[in-house]
């Protein structure tokens, strides 16, 4: 499920925004200042973050500035009240990749965020920045994973295996092809270390390692990532 952190001190358009974002398949969290913004925005992972200009505390202007200069790479709509020429240029400038003026109609809003969505993430061959499954998000980028908020400790081979099968997800891996291309292994005597490496993100990541629903074993075959 794709992410979207919302902030936006307008009570009455926080409230509709994230309902008709959840609408439409959104995880949606939301802030209601500046402070709170940038912090949600620097210690979780989101796909997409919609950014008033005018916010109590720090302006959207200054939390993306800070955003860009933490290396946070999720595509930004900056949402204005203010239709002049020099906020929109400032915006763009201080690293948002889009804006909206304010009063904005829902489909335009929800047109935008769906082709910033598409454009991030098939922008010829990058791999993906971040991906969600259940609790647990995963910013490719930082080689970071937190889940439910907490930062969770993965081996650098741990890590390469989870990006791996999150980038080949659905499709059934062999333990040979995964020694072959997490581990560079040639030959098939050690393959129990994928196992092993596999029980090890289930412990960490699944809601109940016994009975995985993200790290599946196909009887006889291998294994599939089916977040
Ligand atoms: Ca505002």
């Amino acid at each position: 499920m794709r992410r979207i952190l919302i902030v936006e001190d307008e009570i009455g358009l926080v409230v509709p925004l994230a309902d008709r974002l959840r609408a439409e398949g959104y995880d949606v969290e939301a802030a209601m200042d500046g402070q709170t913004g940038l912090q949600r925005g620097l210690t979780n992972t989101f796909d997409l973050i919609l950014l008033d200009l005018m916010l109590p505390k720090l302006s959207g202007m200054q939390i993306c500035k800070q955003l860009r200069q933490q290396e946070i790479g999720a595509p930004i709509l900056m949402l204005t009240a203010r239709s002049q020429v020099t906020d929109k240029v400032a915006g763009l400038q201080s690293g948002a990749d889009d804006y909206l003026t304010k009063p904005f109609d829902m489909r335009e809003l929800l047109a935008r965020v769906a082709a910033m969505l598409r454009r991030h993430q098939t922008k010829s061959g990058e791999p993906l920045t971040t991906y969600t499954f259940g609790d647990v998000q995963v910013d490719m980028q930082r080689s970071a994973v937190v889940r439910s908020g907490e930062a969770v400790s993965l081996s650098t081979k741990e890590f390469q295996l989870l990006r791996h099968l999150i980038e080949r997800r659905g499709v059934i891996l062999s333990r040979e092809q995964l020694l072959g291309d997490v581990w560079g292994y040639e030959t098939a005597t050690l393959t129990r270390t994928v196992d092993v490496h596999i029980a090890w993100l289930r412990q960490k990541l699944e809601p109940n390692p016994r009975s995985p629903e993200f790290f599946l074993t196909v009887r006889g075959t291998g294994y599939k990532f089916a977040g």
